[in-house]
């Protein structure tokens, strides 16, 4: 009787899941959309119960396709990371999760880093703890809800956890999605007690740290009876969904390097495990291959701004995005960016490559004669430049091709001025969003022992769909590119001074270098 691994990717924009039988065949794949809340003060937050209620309406309909719940295998859950979601009795959730792009915490992440010195936590931490780490959101929590404090009993520190937990009533985390919390010591493996006992956290509260492919309970009659898979059926740890997504890309040895592109971005590679910098804005996570780290640059401002670009060819709400996506790639019409035109695509707050509490995109460099068709290209140039400042960030050497996933790499013209813009092939699977869930299913098949390792399952998997395309670099761009990328990193820096001195137009009299400006 054919058994499948259930795989769910809880991810920011929707919860998409699949059914891969042994032979990596994928089927009965549904995606749901999800709500994220949000205000001009930097709020992020979703509901946990819609990341549930999406693992229930998934699941409802594979049952009525005629599944039978008793062939399911394994559940494996990968998901958004760093959220901060406080619990208190029977798993009720005290507070909406506040998501990783969440910018509200600035005032005690400098707090505590002034407390404790930036580069010192950082070194112990192996990663710089920003307002988007788990103390900091929860200190604000703490001083605006009051009493809600003495009702936590459980912290959950990422989506995944979450569903694990209503599913098992195991309260877990692996230790990629840790390292992200700004609470997890990588050399002691351990979470902070110092760091939690210092602000009146309980250690208590804290998740269990478990392997990624580890089984770490199974299915309750309460979880069967709300979502109707098979009391008793695995349940493995899983991952973050930067994790995920790493081991779907198949990237598994040191220098491999990967770029997810979605509503936001990471560009990542395996590396030797090296000292974190509080300056630099960029994740080491543990827990993805053995001996070594995976070093994600984190990118809040990618296929958003492109979603906002669409804005320029008349998509207005309602109307199809597919539909305005055609617009916009027969708009650029093979548009080329003058020298001078330079979007800088921080259009919300960022965190890498550089960090900005709060937006500040611009488009310089305009006249009377730039089109619109060369604004679009600029627009995709920009978030590309911003790219290649996270690589150079992540000390990315190899000039081997780069493996995309995620849903932005149906946009061509976005692969073409990435490829262009990072000097570097890219190779893009036609089933790239599906990559974290394909990673996922790998490490299940290998706790299943359907294989021996992951990269056996994604070789299988890839003889079920067709081949890789190629994107290569326009050489001639090299040197256009290299000055225009000076250009946009000082430009970038500038900006957030020219906003403390009250806008940018009226500050830009006051830049130091006039000439530039008038070059841009
Ligand atoms: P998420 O990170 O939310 O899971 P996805 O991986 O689904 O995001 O990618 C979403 C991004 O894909 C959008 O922000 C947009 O930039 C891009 N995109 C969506 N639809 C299209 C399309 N039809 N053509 C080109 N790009 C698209």
């Amino acid at each position: 009787m054919q058994s499948y691994i259930a795989s769910f990717d809880i991810g920011t924009s929707e919860v998409k899941a699949a059914l891969l039988d042994r032979h990596g065949r994928s089927s009965l794949e549904h995606s749901i959309a999800l709500t994220t809340f949000g205000d001009d003060n930097g709020a992020f937050e979703q509901e946990a119960n819609d990341w549930f209620h999406a693992v229930q309406r998934i699941a409802a309909g594979w049952w009525r396709s005629g599944v039978a719940p008793n062939r399911i295998a394994v559940i494996a859950v990968s998901g958004q990371m760093q959220n901060f979601l406080p619990l208190g009795r029977n798993q009720a959730p005290l507070r909406r999760a506040v998501l990783y792009a969440d910018q509200r915490a600035q005032p005690e992440a400098r707090e505590i880093n002034a407390r404790y010195g930036a580069d010192t936590l950082a070194r112990e931490l192996d990663n710089p703890l920003t307002a988007a780490s788990i103390l900091p959101k929860l200190l604000r929590w703490r001083s605006e809800s009051g009493p809600d404090f003495q009702r936590l009993r459980h912290i959950v520190l990422g989506a995944k956890d979450y569903i694990v937990l209503r599913l098992t009533d195991s309260h877990i985390t692996d230790r990629t999605n840790a390292s992200t919390t700004g609470l997890y010591l990588p050399g002691a493996d351990a979470w902070h007690a110092g760091l939690l006992a210092d602000y009146g956290v309980p250690l208590a509260s804290m998740p269990e740290l478990r392997q990624a492919g580890e089984q770490v309970g199974a299915v309750t009659a309460l979880a069967a009876g709300q979502t109707g898979f098979a009391t008793g059926t695995p349940v493995l740890c899983g991952l973050g969904d930067a994790g995920a997504a790493t081991l779907g890309a198949g990237v598994g040895r040191a220098g491999e390097a990967y770029l997810y592109l979605g509503t936001t971005a990471w560009l990542a590679h395996l590396a030797p495990p090296g000292a974190a910098a509080a300056d630099r804005p960029v994740f080491t996570l543990a827990g993805v291959a053995a001996g070594l780290s995976l070093r994600a640059a984190p990118v809040l401002n990618a296929g958003n701004i492109l979603r906002w670009a669409l804005t320029l060819v008349g998509h207005r709400p309602g109307d199809s995005v597919a539909d305005s996506f055609r617009l916009f790639a027969a708009e650029l019409d093979g548009a080329e960016v003058p020298d001078g035109l330079l979007f800088i695509p921080y259009l919300h707050a960022e965190r890498c490559p550089i960090a900005l509490p709060a937006p500040n995109g611009a488009l310089l460099g305009i006249t009377a004669s730039t089109t619109r068709s060369q604004i679009l290209q600029a627009v995709l140039q920009g978030t590309a430049l911003s790219l290649r400042w996270c690589a150079e960030l992540l000390g990315m050497q190899s000039a081997a091709p780069l493996t995309v996933v995620g849903g932005g790499v149906r946009s061509e013209a976005w692969l073409q001025a990435i490829a262009d813009t990072l000097e570097l092939e890219l190779l893009v699977k036609p089933d790239a969003q599906m990559l974290p869930l394909r990673g996922l299913a790998a490490l299940a098949a290998v706790e299943l022992g359907w294989v021996r390792c992951p990269n056996d399952f994604l070789e299988a998997m890839d003889g079920t769909v067709a081949a890789t395309t190629t994107w290569r670099p326009r050489h001639g761009e090299r040197h256009r590119i290299r000055s225009k990328f000076e250009m946009f990193k000082r430009y970038a820096a500038a900006l957030p001074t020219l906003a403390d001195e009250g806008g940018p137009i009226a500050a830009w009299p006051r830049l130091a270098e006039p000439e530039s400006i008038s070059r841009c």
